[in-house]
């Protein structure tokens, strides 16, 4: 077969995190749900675009600014109207947060949402940089926005991102890159390097070729990890997830199984403590600043979930009394499924009522498994 359309730093990224993925994506064209936190990414870089695609100074007003991320206001993705004001409110803040450092020293850039196509060796690529400015020597700094979580000093030596841009500006710009910058909008965090080296351009190239090669030779095994399926859309068409019966384990397998997985929940009974005591402590500190969301080296975490109250024994009854006052007892202290259960396990309630109670029923299987060390 031949390249279902040109290699981008994302096609290349997904070959190399699961080739299945890139075939149901690029080659059987099975579209992949919005996802909130591209819609956030889009809309933020749309109004950036905004800000710098002027032909004469000033630059644009922050009233202007934030008009134009309102209107271009992506509404994909998020999972309810809470979620999408708040990520709005926080795409306002990182705008006024940038204007306020860069409006006073703008330039106007060399290019903008710059559109590249080239070829690598035969293999045609293809991209867009954010921003490229030219420096005083004519050299390019390029500059690549992320609204994700925070950045580490290797993934800015490292990443095939930027060394694909480089490789594109120098191709097709017949300038030198100087430098190369992830400016992080969130925490307003410049990571610049200098150039990448040959052998890195040289390894860039070897491994676009690579994958193009395997594409062609329909080299499209699954290939499952955490990381890569938590997000993958596509697990109806995987056989990883299929529900193909396995075949039956030998006695041996079977006995090892059992030890594995009495292991593993050990450990995560282990590994449970642990992370309650860290989600308390994190919980409580988001609290006292008044945060929502908050960033790591490598993660972010966001306070989620509605707030629930506990109340005393004593003032159980108290609560009781405000409920029936309000005339709402009934509504409130309505059967709920966990406690029909409840009853139905209960070999003090009256019989004849948890029979007539089963005879509603279906019994559902417990799927669960209690585990104990030898
Ligand atoms: S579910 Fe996992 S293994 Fe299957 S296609 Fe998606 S990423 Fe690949």
């Amino acid at each position: 077969m031949n390249l279902p359309r040109p290699l981008s730093h994302s096609s290349i990224s997904m070959y190399g995190e699961c080739p299945l993925k890139y075939k149901l994506k690029y080659v059987d064209g099975i579209p992949e749900k919005p996802k909130h936190f591209f819609s956030f990414g889009q809309s933020v870089h749309k109004a950036l675009e905004f800000f710098y695609k002027v032909e004469a100074l000033p630059a644009p007003s922050l009233e202007e600014l934030l008009k134009n991320y309102r209107e271009n206001w992506v509404t994909l993705g998020y999972r309810d109207q809470a979620q999408e004001a708040e990520y709005f409110q926080q795409g306002k803040d990182i705008l006024a947060g940038y204007h306020r450092r860069h409006a006073a020293a703008f330039r106007i850039p060399y290019s903008v949402e710059y559109d590249f196509q080239f070829t690598v060796d035969g293999v045609p690529v293809t991209g867009k940089v954010d921003r490229i400015d030219r420096q005083e020597d004519g050299r390019f700094c390029v500059v690549d926005y992320k609204t994700g979580k925070a950045l580490t000093a290797g993934r800015v030596a490292q990443d095939a991102q930027l060394t694909m841009y480089q490789l594109a500006c120098e191709s097709l710009l017949g300038a030198e890159v100087a430098r190369l910058t992830f400016y992080h909008l969130p925490t307003h965090h410049e990571h610049s390097v200098g150039r990448r080296s040959q052998e890195q351009l040289e390894e860039l190239r070897a491994r676009i070729k690579r994958t193009a090669e395997a594409i062609i030779a329909e080299r499209f095994e699954a290939k499952p990890s955490e990381n890569s399926c938590r997000w993958c859309d596509f697990k109806a068409h995987c056989p990883v997830f299929s529900s193909a019966p396995a075949p039956v384990p030998a006695a041996d397998e079977l006995a090892a199984l059992i030890d594995k997985f009495g292991e593993l929940t050990a450990r995560r009974a282990e590994l449970d403590g642990e992370t309650a005591g860290v989600k308390a402590a994190l919980l409580d500190i988001l609290r006292r600043k008044g945060y929502v969301r908050a960033f790591g080296a490598r993660f972010e975490v966001q306070r989620c979930g509605a707030e629930k109250f506990e109340f005393s024994e004593a003032n159980k009854k108290k609560v009781l009394h405000l409920i029936k006052a309000a005339g709402l007892y009934e509504s409130v202290l309505a059967p709920s499924a966990p406690l029909i259960q409840k009853l139905l396990a209960d070999p003090g309630a009256d019989a004849e009522l948890r029979a007539a109670l089963r005879a509603l029923g279906v019994p559902v299987e417990a799927s669960d498994l209690k585990v104990t060390p030898l």
